[in-house]
């Protein structure tokens, strides 16, 4: 029996070797395989609770590389994903990748400050790259990271996995097909509470770039871009500090509004401080939200006419990094691109420059920057 997974995939790699269609992959070694080797550099908690275990559901990918600074771990990863010896890296000698033939994607899971450095050195090795959200600590690291990534020739995303599961596809469905009118108003929150751990690297200012904004806030910014289909046209935003003993360095909570050219408004929020994961957009005709809206799933959606949004769950990091894949092999859309990155950046800049002025008024100037349709 053909299943619809398995059947995709040949009808994939069929297209492939006809000759027929986009076909992006033209490096021999690469063609030649069932499914791209990746690397995680930096086995930290996201590596090791979600990209680890999605790696084993991937169908145009699989764990074939670590990068780490403990021998310990490397002990664990080894056994746990059977990775080979001579794929095991330390940040050190990193740049060896480059002569590793079966590594094709390198995927930067470190903090926001070593984002750039690490696609960079990937990039030059001759390695396709994911990057982390947020892609860097600002939009002249994002221009960096996408100006090598072009130079050498290799494909560059953004580990925003969300633009690859369905309840965010089934909203940017909606918004496109403008089936509840033209939007009026757009309105996102992503947040948690943080307590523990005052030391963590999310809370120094040189390793994280900011706080909830950088973290959490870009899912904020994500959810009002594609729950109206238009990038901004100017942004204004307020700072808000409740617990300055623990939140020394960086921001707690941030609201900002965005104008849009149709005439539409935006609003959103991000915290470390409150508890919060969802997105809404309304129409002229209805309106359609979900919550959660962030999370890894399942997400939930609902609709003004009564609709309950439901799809299967299947792992979003392991659809993310399949969508990358195939990407690279068969040049399929890049759902995540470095300029959906760098755009992100861009706001988030004038999101703070907007708080340093007191709350004043930014333009943006992104056109069609980042959107992916
Ligand atoms: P983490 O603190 O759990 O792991 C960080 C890893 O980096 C660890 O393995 C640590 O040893 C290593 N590291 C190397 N040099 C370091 C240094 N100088 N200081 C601190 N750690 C250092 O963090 P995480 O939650 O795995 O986050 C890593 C990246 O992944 C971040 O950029 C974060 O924004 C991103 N992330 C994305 C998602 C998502 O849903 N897309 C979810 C979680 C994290």
């Amino acid at each position: 029996m053909i299943t619809r997974r398995g059947f995709n995939k040949n009808m994939l790699l069929a297209i492939a070797s006809s000759g027929f269609g986009a076909i992006a992959c033209t490096d021999k070694n690469l063609k030649s395989k069932q499914k791209l080797g990746v690397a995680l550099v930096g086995l930290g908690s996201y590596s090791q609770y979600q990209l680890g275990p999605a790696l084993l559901e991937t169908e145009f990918c699989q764990l074939k590389g670590i990068v780490t600074g403990t021998p310990e771990k490397a002990k664990i990863w080894s056994k746990k994903y059977n990775i080979d010896q001579k794929n095991i890296y330390s940040y050190q000698n990193f740049n060896a990748i480059k002569e590793n033939k079966e590594i094709d994607i390198v995927y930067v899971v470190l903090p926001n400050s070593m984002h750039a450095e690490y696609s960079i050195r990937a990039a030059e090795a001759g390695k396709h790259v994911i990057c982390e959200k947020p892609m860097a600590l600002n939009v002249a690291e994002c221009d960096e990271i996408i100006d090598t990534c072009a130079r050498a020739g290799v494909k560059l995303s953004v580990g925003y996995r969300l633009h690859s599961e369905p309840y965010t596809q089934e909203v940017k469905r909606i918004v496109a097909e403008k089936h509840y009118g033209d939007l009026r108003y757009v309105a996102a929150d992503a947040g948690y509470f943080s307590d523990t751990h005052p030391n963590q690297w999310r809370l120094n200012k040189k390793l994280s770039g900011g706080g909830a904004l950088m973290n959490m806030g870009v899912y904020s910014i994500q959810s009002c871009i594609y729950g109206s289909g238009q990038n901004p046209i100017s942004v204004m935003a307020q700072e808000f500090s409740t617990r300055a003993e623990y939140f020394k360095e960086t921001d707690e909570t941030i609201t900002a509004q965005f104008e849009f050219s149709n005439g539409a408004v935006g609003n959103m929020m991000t915290s470390h401080n409150i508890s919060a994961n969802r997105m809404y957009s309304n129409f002229e005709n209805g309106w359609v939200e979900l919550s959660p809206a962030n999370s890894y799933g399942p997400l939930e959606g609902n609709t003004s006419d009564g609709r309950k949004i439901k799809f299967e769950h299947r792992s979003q990091q392991a659809l993310q990094m399949d969508d990358f894949a195939k990407h690279i092999l068969f040049a399929s859309q890049n759902v995540a691109p470095g300029e959906m990155g760098k755009r992100d950046m861009i706001i988030v800049e004038s999101i703070y420059k907007s708080i340093a002025e007191g709350g004043a008024k930014q333009k943006l100037e992104l056109g069609m920057m980042g959107i992916v349709g």
